[in-house]
């Protein structure tokens, strides 16, 4: 399976979805993050964040490229879509990760909308939340108990990040997040989702593999 996550600056990715493209790298799907910008607008130098960006992206094992718009700046329509159509077109994803639409930063909200709309031949649409995401519902999570540690530890990456005064996030606050997500789902810790548009490939493969946990063990 392809998988594609876009977000706006560095670190929106990884906050939002980190520890579930590190899940879908596991599974051996191929993950690829679209970055937009380079943050510049929060002045810790571009080559800081960019080395960071890449840092983050090694360590989940996805392939990173870069949407070279400025910070702040993302222009709705047109030109944004077609930066995500190119990508799109090259990457052939199944499954979309995007920032969710009611957002307090307009580079989110124009992504969202953008991502949507270049999104239209993507089976799977799924929106992750950020600190500044707003009115979010989740209703489907992936529950990532055992690699919330590799989540945090993706996100020290983004170490101009974590040291602001002002930081976009806070590491204990992001672990307090994916217990609560994780209390909801009904499991320890979890990422969740909101979702335009998701199609279940149940398949004809392996009937193995759909067998509920009962019926496995009642062929052992
Ligand atoms: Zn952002």
């Amino acid at each position: 399976m392809n998988v594609l996550a876009i977000g706006c600056h560095p670190d929106d990715i990884e906050l939002g979805c980190g520890a579930t493209l590190i899940r879908h790298v596991e599974r051996g799907d191929h993950v690829t993050m679209l970055v937009l910008t380079l943050g510049q607008a929060t002045h810790q130098g571009i080559g800081l964040r960019r080395a960071e960006q890449e840092n983050a992206a090694r360590m989940i094992g996805a392939d990173l490229r870069w949407g070279g718009f400025e910070d702040g700046s993302i222009p709705e329509g047109r030109e944004t879509i077609d930066a995500m159509d190119r990508v799109i077109a090259d990457v052939r994803p199944d499954i979309l990760y995007v920032h969710a639409p009611d957002d307090s930063h307009q580079d989110h909200r124009t992504a969202s909308l953008a991502g949507v709309a270049a999104a239209r031949r993507i089976g799977t649409v799924m929106f992750y939340e950020t600190p500044s995401t707003q009115h979010f519902q989740p209703t489907m999570f992936v529950d990532i108990d055992d690699i919330v540690e590799r989540k945090l530890a993706v996100l020290q990456c983004h170490l101009s990040q974590v040291v602001r005064q002002d930081g976009p996030f806070d590491l204990e606050a992001i672990a307090a997040q994916a217990r609560f997500r994780g209390f909801q789902a009904h499991v320890r810790t979890a990422e969740g989702f909101e979702s335009t548009r998701f199609t279940w490939d149940l398949g004809a493969g392996d009937r193995q593999k759909g067998m509920s946990e009962w019926e496995r063990l009642a062929t052992m």
